[in-house]
């Protein structure tokens, strides 16, 4: 078989293999998987075919959207902004609550002409909207289709180079795929965290301590993070978890990652009530008494603690809504306009 890269029809040749005698291992996430010929790795994406690890993943668009950043959620980067969201298919987790089932739990569907698109024209999708700030990679895990991203972060920079990029994962690429998201210039990551080690091990089949290396190393390369904890019932809604999250990014990284506490709602597989409004309210307050300065509640309609607050006098210096920006009272410094204090923010 004959195979060239890019294909508009046929599947992706990734670089992120490495022969194994008779078995080839995928590079790309912290599975590893270490695959015959003929075998699909987890995420059901990438296939070893004649000896060649292949991604279906590539340019296999299945859902494009302008959004505004706030949803992804980032509140401290650029924001009011609007960004291109794409998503490809399938997920390496197997989270039994993923609200995204209806994309993440499906494979791609293989040579499908209809759902490709390149990077060149979805790069000129976002010049051409005036609307949009930049683009982010969401909806399934963006790990999954990284080759695809990063030729679109070439295509990127060079189309403008004011224009932003942003991951919303879960955090499990290998060091050597995030490296080279960086280096070519992602500028955002929102990390999803799923519980505790045991939990994570037990329900996404994932091991925690990978995502908080990749935080460290996003964190020292200065990409702009925020993390997010989705608040299951049973599985990340102790006052242990929430300390012991908390205090980790303090110590580790910095009191100024927002950290956003979400209302989880039954999904997929998982089937306990939606998350009560005052455990969420008991994690902010947490996690605020063990140092960090900014800490969200999302999911939850119209609560006052998806406003921004000054850490230093409490005033509103962002008004939000349901996830959207309403208002700064910040000037052009990102100063608080009460008492003058600098708010940790990317215009
Ligand atoms: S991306 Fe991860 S889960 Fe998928 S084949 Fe590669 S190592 Fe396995
Ligand atoms: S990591 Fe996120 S997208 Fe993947 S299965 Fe879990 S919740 Fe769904």
């Amino acid at each position: 078989m004959t195979v060239d890269n890019p294909l508009e029809n046929q599947p992706y040749v990734t670089q992120y293999s490495k022969k194994m005698n008779n078995k080839i291992k995928c590079l790309v996430c912290r599975h590893g998987c270490i695959l015959a010929d003929g075998k699909m790795g987890i995420c059901n994406t990438r296939e070893v075919i004649n000896g060649e690890l292949v991604s279906y993943n590539y340019g296999n668009v299945s859902s494009i959207s302008l959004n505004p950043i706030e949803k992804k959620p980032l509140y401290h980067f650029h924001p009011g902004s609007y960004a291109t969201t794409i998503g490809s298919w399938s997920c390496n987790f197997s989270c039994p609550w993923c609200q995204n089932y209806s994309l993440t739990k499906v494979g791609p569907k293989k040579y499908d002409e209809k759902h490709f698109l390149s990077p060149e024209n979805l790069v000129d999708i976002i010049s051409q909207n005036s609307k949009s700030s930049g683009v982010s990679f969401s909806f399934n895990e963006p790990t999954l289709m990284v080759e695809y991203a990063i030729d679109v972060l070439k295509s990127l920079s060079k189309a403008n180079p004011k224009l932003y990029s942003g991951f919303v994962t879960n955090g499990y690429m290998s060091e050597e795929v995030l490296k080279d998201l960086i280096n070519n210039g992602l500028s955002s990551m929102t990390v999803s965290l799923k519980g505790g080690k045991e939990n994570m091990k037990m329900n996404c089949n994932a091991n925690s301590d990978y995502v908080f290396e990749n935080i460290a190393l996003a964190f020292e390369k200065d990409i702009h993070l925020e993390i997010v904890i989705l608040v299951i019932p049973t599985i990340s809604d102790s006052d242990e978890y929430f300390n012991k999250v908390s205090q980790k990014i303090v110590k580790n990284f910095s009191p100024d990652i927002p950290l956003h506490f979400n209302a989880y709602y039954p999904a997929h597989k998982f089937h306990l009530p939606r998350t009560d409004i005052s455990v969420l309210e008991k994690a902010r307050i947490i996690a605020m008494k063990n140092g960090l300065n900014y800490v969200y509640i999302g999911n939850i309609l119209g609560h006052q603690a998806l406003n921004t607050y000054c850490p230093n006098c409490q005033e509103i210096v962002i008004a939000r809504s349901q996830s959207r920006f309403i208002d700064s009272k910040m000037n052009e410094k990102n100063e608080c306009p009460k008492c003058s204090y600098k708010i940790s923010i990317i215009n």
